[in-house]
């Protein structure tokens, strides 16, 4: 999961929420029928009225974002209001990722920005980065409290009893008393302990649920594929991963409140949910097996009550470890039509030996004939996988081993990363680091590799039908000078609409087989369509509803 974590960037910028569709015009809207999702269940507070607003900036992955929509959930049910940007806001936070150092030089980035832009607003940071380095972050100018993974559940609460419920702080136990591990008792916090909310993770078991209502690259504004994220921590040890100690335990939110969340969803007007988590194949875990009406709690027995206890149309499996793809699996998304015919499965290496270094509990053979199974029952789907390179003592022939296990698989995409030390991982002490240019040079050899396969892919639905969701946005790459146009469209409640091929108009779509579709003609967003595939343009299918 943590590649797939990395793939979906660093800086997503705000997370959605449903309150954006209560600002859309209802006559004239294509969003009519899409309600807002649900009141939140806490009621409002009003101690807090004259705040002007707090705002939430992500980074990171799929999980990191819905931990942000569950932290908005905080504020609005104290009756603080969202503000439309950080310079407006009275509280910014930093919901921050730690994947890589780079994530890391992100975050410091936007605490530097933020307090440029709204030098009077208080900056708390909160996420992976606070968890894994809290006197690091706290040291940063303009820093108002470090907030860990630990305490985020009641990161509002925290945030806000400084600003005018001072006593309430007692109720909280600041780091420095909580037995926190060394490397987290820096001089800053020691000195400082009020303003630092960080304890060890692997105590906790709190999971923070609340959908995310956009998803990645594919649509960065839409509103139509809302992510639930279902389970979160991860218990293995991959030997380059940061994420276990920083958002410690598997952990799994319940069959029932999955049920009621995507019955709500559905309610709502979502006719597609993504389920996510750290190592969303882990799910149900651990939870108790006995009695109830599920009694197997196995990923496999959640996605077979989402399909026979709500009215979902489609539901689309995030990222989930080989090991994980079991042959039951495999035969209950290719049986059914209402799971989206896509397979993330993360790789990080083709070679044997580095498997084991990295602590990947599979090897290649395994792998291989995972996908091969994946592609045997789906022979539509879409395959994708994260894969490392650069990871220390990554040889020449290490990396061509990857290298002809990703030629001959049957790989649609590919998130291609170079490695990235992390302190306190065990990689980072590993001897015999590759080069940068080495490592940037193999990354460059696999992207040209998939660039090709997935032309190969999209080539070979042309003439054929295929099924998609419309968006209410696009993110066509090189649509140039249409994008802001269309963005203007969709923040105005219109269908996204592009006019760049052959001046003709087109609606933005994403085929259940995870392509992008430009759709010939004017379409009503959130609605699955079948389309004849008529040709491949700029890497994007190009088709016409039918
Ligand atoms: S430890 Fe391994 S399986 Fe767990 S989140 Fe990290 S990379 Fe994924």
């Amino acid at each position: 999961m943590l590649l797939a974590a990395q793939n979906s960037g660093h800086s997503l910028g705000a997370s959605r929420h449903p309150a954006t569709l209560l600002a859309i015009p209802s006559e004239e809207s294509l969003w009519e029928n899409l309600r807002p999702y649900r009141p939140d269940p806490d009621p409002p507070l009003s101690y807090h009225e004259n705040v002007p607003g707090f705002y939430v900036e992500n980074f990171g992955c799929r999980a990191t974002q819905a931990d942000g929509a569950a932290i908005e959930q905080q504020f609005r049910a104290r009756g603080i209001a969202h503000a439309v940007s950080p310079e407006n806001a009275e509280f910014v936070i930093l919901n921050t990722c730690t994947v890589t150092a780079s994530a890391d030089q992100d975050a410091r980035a936007a605490i530097r920005r933020i307090r440029r832009q709204n030098p009077g607003c208080e900056i708390v940071v909160t996420g992976c980065y606070a968890q894994r380095a809290p006197g690091e972050v706290g040291a940063l100018p303009g820093v108002s409290r470090v907030i860990g993974n630990s305490h985020k559940h009641r990161l509002a609460e925290i945030a806000l009893s400084a600003d005018s419920r001072p006593e309430s702080l007692s109720a909280f136990v600041p780091l420095a008393s909580l037995g926190a591990e060394p490397h987290m008792l820096t001089a800053i916090s020691l000195a400082e302990p009020d303003r630092f909310f960080v304890s060890d993770i692997f105590a906790h078991t709190e999971l923070l649920a609340a959908p995310v209502f956009g998803n990645g690259e594919l649509d960065l504004h839409a509103r139509t594929r809302p992510n639930l994220k279902v389970q979160d921590g991860c218990d293995n040890r991959c030997s380059f991963c940061i994420i276990p100690s920083v958002r410690g335990h598997s952990r799994s939110l319940p069959m029932e409140r999955v049920l009621t969340e995507v019955n709500a969803l559905v309610a709502a007007g979502y006719r597609e949910v993504v389920i996510s988590g750290i190592n969303l194949g882990r799910w149900g875990r651990d939870l108790p097996v006995a009695g109830g009406r599920h009694p197997a709690a196995r990923f496999e027995s959640l996605v077979r009550a989402i399909l026979s206890e709500t009215n979902l149309e489609k539901l689309r499996l995030s990222s989930i470890e080989p090991m994980d793809w079991s042959d039951e699996l495999i035969a209950l998304v290719a049986g059914s039509p209402r799971i989206a015919r896509h397979a993330h499965v993360p790789m990080q290496s083709g070679s044997d030996a580095v498997l084991r270094r990295m602590h990947r509990k599979y090897r290649p053979w395994h792998y291989r004939e995972k996908i091969e199974k994946i592609r045997d029952a789906m022979p539509t789907a879409a395959i994708g996988a994260d894969v490392m390179v650069g990871f220390p003592g990554e040889s020449d022939a290490d990396f061509e081993e990857t290298r002809r296990l990703v030629d001959d698989l049957p790989f649609t995409y590919l998130h291609v990363f170079t490695y990235s030390s992390r302190p306190g991982t065990p990689s980072a002490a590993m001897r015999d680091q590759v080069p940068v240019h080495l490592a940037r040079e193999r990354n460059r050899i696999l992207r040209d590799l998939i660039a090709e396969k997935k032309l190969a892919f999209m080539h070979s639905f042309v003439g054929k039908t295929l099924e998609a969701i419309s968006l209410n946005t696009t993110m066509l790459s090189g649509a140039g000078r249409g994008d802001s146009a269309k963005r203007a469209q969709a923040a105005a409640g219109k269908p996204a609409v592009s006019e760049h091929h052959s001046g003709e108009n087109f609606t933005e779509a994403l085929t259940d087989n995870y392509l992008k579709l430009s759709l010939r003609g004017t379409h009503q967003p959130n609605r699955w369509l079948k389309a004849q595939i008529l040709q491949v343009q700029d890497s994007i299918l190009i088709g016409a509803g039918i």
